[in-house]
């Protein structure tokens, strides 16, 4: 049996120093959330390489008497909190006592400091965890802390410091998440000899952001503020037109301290679906003020992640007061401007970002993966749109690949139950092959005579599957395919084929009962003229089976409340007007299953790769690869033939050769 013992407080702190101080940026955190404690108006930041040789923040706040310098460097010591009780109404930054202790055991820190009431100053010098007596020293009142050498004594450490380029970005970013939580106190950063960040107090949040960010955002903040109950919710998001290829510019302040939290960088992200192309992020800037007691701060050694009492109304919060602003600007608008310039620069890659959410949905479906739309709840689990801005390089390509590789079963070209009477005699000009030579091409006519072989061959789909390599095509034109099957040449479209597939999966998936339906937190008004509202409030029954809630608003609007999940990155209102539009056509009542069918053409066309999109070698064989997942390969939901056939016979004939 080991000896158990009690570690010397050198490595206590130690080993606190690992949870806080990962590098020189940790340490300029610290140090300014303690000058904000204490009260400075100014602070002053300077960094020697990165902050590697030094760093040094000398504030204007309270100070520390002489013999309280010791106290401020002993591990678990200090003036914030005194008792557990305390932990839930903490309004410092600090509470924890660690920090000084942690920085002073892995470097050479000085640290100088005075109040107001005393004459002089006291200073206090601690080598890797070894402190020297307090000396007195002269000194403005306030705190000067200089950290040099950082993890001098904490080789491994050490070993993964950057340049002193990253060290001084990471270092910059901690000290831009305070200055922008705290704009009434003057902050300035200095590196080397250059001052980088000079920030006069202000008044106006957004003056502040606009110092830190160089005016970047001069354009384009929106202003948001809503408060339920205790939560007030405020402050800037940006105009679509600002976005980001990272998440980094969304800062959320809890209570004047910079948070990171993924359920509401998630909700952010919700609220500009369809505003932003896949893979954008929007810009943020959201200030959380809520009492002390609904949420715990101490779950987090360096707290920057938080836990929110109702983490699920915060999400609802933020999403329902973003959604409300973009109704009442001109956002949607913009995307849906008939206007050929706000048409070209936003309408386009929003519809490319739809149709990618819902490809990748259709595919998250195919490969067996429930990537279904959430709803709001303490921690929503990644929407399609998330998980792919989590990684935008890994669309198209890998989802399809792997839906393309979770199939194990044989390549059938065709259908057993297809019957004899589809198949038209290629030796007849005018419906075969014959025509494909002339300007009036069958493939562009899409006539229902398709596949181009004699009525008497038979073919067996067993032996076409073993013998003909499954994913072995071409792209031509990009938008068709071309392989071989055991009777001859395949020529495939590629849109049709895909949505085809895509289709059946959407079907199958309906037809179990897995239609989901979503609530809009804020419901869309629809305008519609005094008929569609008529008819499409007589549906209303039939509607609601499929998951769409309409009721009326007043005049001919009408609110759609809930919808199918499925349909989560198409706008609600569009697709209620795509139903009024069917429902006036067909000048009759859906039938719910003519209804789903509809949507599930709809969804499969917008979510299927294009005629035009240019595909990959490996997309053409997963594509390829999935013939078989289509019990009806050879007509697209539409109607359209999705391949046509040039049997070996046909192409001996063209080429003369019997
Ligand atoms: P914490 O901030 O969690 O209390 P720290 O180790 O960061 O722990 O600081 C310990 C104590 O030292 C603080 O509680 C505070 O009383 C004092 N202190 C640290 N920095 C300053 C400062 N810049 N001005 C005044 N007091 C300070
Ligand atoms: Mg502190």
């Amino acid at each position: 049996m080991p000896e158990i013992r009690q570690l010397p407080t050198s490595v206590i702190n130690k080993i606190a120093a690992g949870e806080v101080v990962e590098r020189p940026a940790s340490v300029v955190k610290e140090l300014l959330e303690n000058s904000v404690d204490a009260g400075a108006t100014r602070v002053d930041v300077l960094l020697e390489q990165g902050g590697m040789q030094l760093i040094r923040v000398a504030d204007n706040g309270c100070g520390m008497r002489a013999e309280q310098l010791p106290l401020a460097i002993a591990s678990h010591a200090t003036s914030k909190i005194q008792d557990a009780d305390d932990l839930f109404s903490v309004r410092t930054l600090g509470f924890r006592g660690e920090a000084l202790a942690s920085i002073a055991e892995i470097s050479h820190f000085v640290l100088r400091s005075r109040t107001g009431e005393s004459d002089a100053g006291a200073e206090l010098e601690v080598m890797g965890g070894v402190s020297q007596p307090v000396s007195p020293c002269g000194c403005p009142v306030g705190t000067a802390i200089e950290v040099r050498n950082l993890f001098f004594n904490t080789p491994v450490r050490r070993k993964f410091i950057r340049t002193t380029q990253t060290e001084t970005g990471h270092a910059v970013e901690a000290f831009l998440r305070i200055a922008l939580a705290h704009p009434q106190v003057h902050f300035t950063f200095r590196h080397n000899d250059r001052l980088l960040y000079e920030l006069p107090p202000v008044d106006n949040w957004r003056e502040r952001i606009l110092a830190c960010f160089r005016d970047e955002f001069d354009q384009g903040l929106i202003w948001i503020d809503n408060s339920d109950s205790d939560v007030r919710l405020s402050g800037f998001v940006g105009d679509p037109s600002l976005n980001r290829a990272n998440n980094r510019l969304q800062y959320v302040f809890l209570n004047g301290r910079c948070i990171r939290d993924k359920s509401l960088q998630h909700a952010l992200g919700e609220a500009y679906r369809g505003l932003l192309m896949v893979g954008r992020f929007p810009v943020a800037f959201l200030r959380l003020e809520m009492p002390p007691s609904v949420v715990d701060v101490n779950v987090h050694p360096t707290k920057l992640e938080v836990r929110f009492q109702d983490s699920g109304r915060l999400y609802s919060q933020l999403l329902s007061t973003l959604r409300q602003k973009f109704l009442s600007t001109d956002l949607t608008a913009r995307v849906n401007s008939p206007s050929p310039a706000a048409a070209s620069v936003v309408a386009e890659p929003i519809e490319e970002a739809q149709r990618r959410d819902l490809a990748a949905w259709a595919l998250g479906v195919a490969a067996g993966r429930d990537v279904g739309p959430t709803s709001p709840g303490s921690s929503p689990p990644l929407s399609p749109a998330a998980a792919m801005n989590a990684d935008p390089a890994a669309f198209p390509r890998d989802l399809r690949l792997d839906f393309g590789r979770s199939s194990s079963q044989p390549f059938r070209p065709f259908p057993d139950s297809w019957s004899a009477t589809q198949r038209i005699a290629g030796s007849s000009p005018a419906t075969g092959l014959a025509a494909a030579d002339t300007p009036q091409s069958p493939l562009a006519t899409a006539p229902a005579a398709v596949v181009v072989h004699e009525p008497s061959v038979t073919y067996a789909p067993e032996r076409v599957s073993s013998s003909v390599p499954s994913g072995r095509g071409m792209q031509v034109q990009n938008r068709y395919l071309v392989t071989e099957s055991e009777e001859g040449m395949v020529i495939i479209d590629q849109h049709a084929l895909h949505e085809r597939i895509l289709y059946e999966q959407l079907r199958t998936k309906v037809l179990d009962g897995a239609l989901e339906t979503q609530r809009l937190l804020v419901p869309e008004p629809v305008h519609l003229t005094p008929a569609e509202s008529a008819v499409v409030l007589d549906a209303r029954d039939v509607l609601s089976e499929l998951g769409i809630e309409i009721s009326p608003f007043g005049g001919d609007t009408v609110l759609v409340m809930s919808y199918p999940a499925m349909l989560a990155s198409l706008n609600p209102g569009e697709l209620l007007r795509q139903i009024v539009n069917q429902l006036l056509a067909g000048g009759k009542r859906p039938e719910r299953r003519d209804m789903l069918d509809e949507l599930l053409h709809m969804v499969a066309c917008k979510a299927a790769i294009k005629a035009g999109d240019k595909l990959s070698l490996e997309e053409v064989t997963a594509l390829l690869e999935q013939r078989h997942l289509c019990q009806d390969a050879h007509h697209c939901p539409h109607g359209r033939p999705t391949a046509l056939v040039f049997t070996r016979d046909e192409l001996d004939r063209r080429f003369k050769r019997t």
